[in-house]
């Protein structure tokens, strides 16, 4: 179970699996160091594990423990570049940067699947490649654009259509897709879990259950104020995603929270499983509010997909999940769900994720649009080269004043409707 969360979201197979939690120090008194590091999910530990690398004296402070949030939560999926496509990136950041990006981006999973490697983090990982599924028009299209844009940066996709795609899913849900090999899956708590041990090695000093209560900013240095201490650091780096708050100074201003759950059903008999993506895939499909799933180590299906605004709302759509299992894989019949669960993705206006930089000169790493298993790994380290000085230009991805989304008040409010229309027209388009 996740500490400290709503039991409709807390009862994740990730937890219940987990391997040893990272063992730090208590914040006590007053440290100083470099760079503190606020919130402790896959871009606060990458960052700081890169700073680590690059020899600065760098600190993390998490509220809860390391993977407490959406890094420790989500579908395990190691998916290849960014929600839009590389046409989309070379107009937005203009060909220059736009190359940089879409090749980080695009590379990103195999920077993942090396790290684990070259440290032997234990994470369940495996490179066996990403399905992105369709079933409308429009999503054949989506797909036919992505297979001719990829394909041109040299990336190794291919276009299933059925039976193809129906037997490597093992569903006739779906009547087209791409795979794109550079995908792959892992246990993502244990991911971060295992970055952030490699991390502390190399002398990050992790603090957890040391919330960030507020951050006061000087000329040469801040001052940060936990719960149980402070942190003296030249510069902050705030990866609190979709998980900060106004009233400690830790919120981004330039996403929105949305939820997103997912389900897992108890381990399926090895004949279903020769059956339900036998070849190691993940899928995610091209509906504007997608469904996720894949296979975990010990033989369960997991689903995925948005989640609500209200516990009544979370309710219904883990309901909703399980009723997709039993539409879209018929052969598990009856099957029990061990393990319901939730969390925040930030979404942004423009889909791309983003590093800014605030008034207070304070830089935040957020906004993956729920892609950010690989994204976070590799923007940690474009954090870290921007502290060690390295110049703007010679970055892999632009850093940008931070832009606050308005209104934040009746997101609340807003998302339902959006949801709802969305949904509509997704079914509009079946
Ligand atoms: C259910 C779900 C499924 C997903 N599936 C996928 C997937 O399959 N593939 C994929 O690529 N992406 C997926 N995502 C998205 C992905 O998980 C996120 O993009 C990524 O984990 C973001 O990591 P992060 O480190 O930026 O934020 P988080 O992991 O959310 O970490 C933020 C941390 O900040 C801490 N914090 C907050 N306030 C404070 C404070 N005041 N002081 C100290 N610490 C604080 C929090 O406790 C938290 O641990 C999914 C997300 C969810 C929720």
């Amino acid at each position: 179970m996740i500490k400290n969360e709503n039991p409709l979201l807390a009862n994740s197979i990730w937890s219940a699996t987990a391997n040893d939690r990272v063992v730090g120090e208590q914040l006590s008194s007053s440290k100083q160091f470099d760079v503190a590091i606020i919130g402790g999910g896959i871009s606060g530990v990458s960052v700081a594990f890169h700073c680590a690398l690059l020899g600065i004296n760098a600190c993390l402070l998490e509220k809860e423990t390391i993977g407490w949030g959406a890094s420790g939560r989500n579908g395990g999926q190691v998916i290849p570049g960014l929600k839009e496509l590389p046409e989309d990136v070379y107009k937005f950041f203009g060909s220059k940067m736009g190359k940089k990006i879409v090749a980080l981006a695009g590379g990103a999973p195999d920077y993942v699947f090396n790290l684990i490697k070259k440290y032997k983090i234990e994470c369940g990982a495996s490179q066996n490649g990403w399905i992105q599924a369709s079933v409308s028009e429009n999503g054949l299209q989506k797909n036919r654009s992505l297979l001719r844009q990829w394909k041109e940066q040299g990336a190794p996709v291919h276009l299933l259509l059925a039976p193809e795609i129906q037997s490597l899913i093992g569903s006739d849900n779906y009547t087209h897709g791409i795979l794109d090999p550079r995908g792959g899956k892992l246990h993502p708590l244990n991911y971060v879990l295992g970055l952030a041990k490699v991390a502390q090695k190399k002398g990050v000093a992790i603090y957890q259950e040391c919330p960030v209560e507020s951050i006061e900013s000087n000329t040469n240095y801040y001052k940060i104020y936990c719960a149980t201490g402070q942190v003296i650091a030249q510069k902050v780096i705030l990866t609190t995603n979709a998980y900060g708050e106004d009233s400690t100074g830790t919120r981004n201003k330039n996403i929105i929270p949305v939820q997103s759950v997912q389900v897992a059903t108890a381990p399926l008999s090895d004949n279903i499983l020769k059956t339900i993506l036998p070849n190691g895939h993940v899928v995610s499909d091209t509906r504007r509010l997608l469904k996720y799933f894949r296979i975990s180590e010990d033989g369960r299906l997991l689903m995925g997909g948005r989640g609500g605004v209200s516990n009544r709302g979370t309710s219904i759509q883990i309901e909703e999940l399980k009723r997709s299992v039993s539409k879209m894989f018929p052969i598990t019949g009856e099957v029990e769900y061990e393990y319901s669960w939730g969390g925040n993705v930030a979404l942004t206006l423009d889909h791309y994720p983003q590093i800014s930089l605030f008034d207070n000169g304070v830089i935040s790493l957020s906004g993956y649009n729920g892609r950010g298993v690989a994204l976070t790994t590799i923007l940690g380290k474009v954090v870290a080269d921007l502290i060690n000085n390295v110049p703007s230009e010679d970055l892999d991805f632009p850093i940008k004043k931070l832009r606050s989304i308005p209104f934040s008040q009746f997101h609340n409010f807003i998302i339902p409707f959006a949801t709802w229309y969305k949904r509509l027209l997704d079914n509009i388009e079946r």
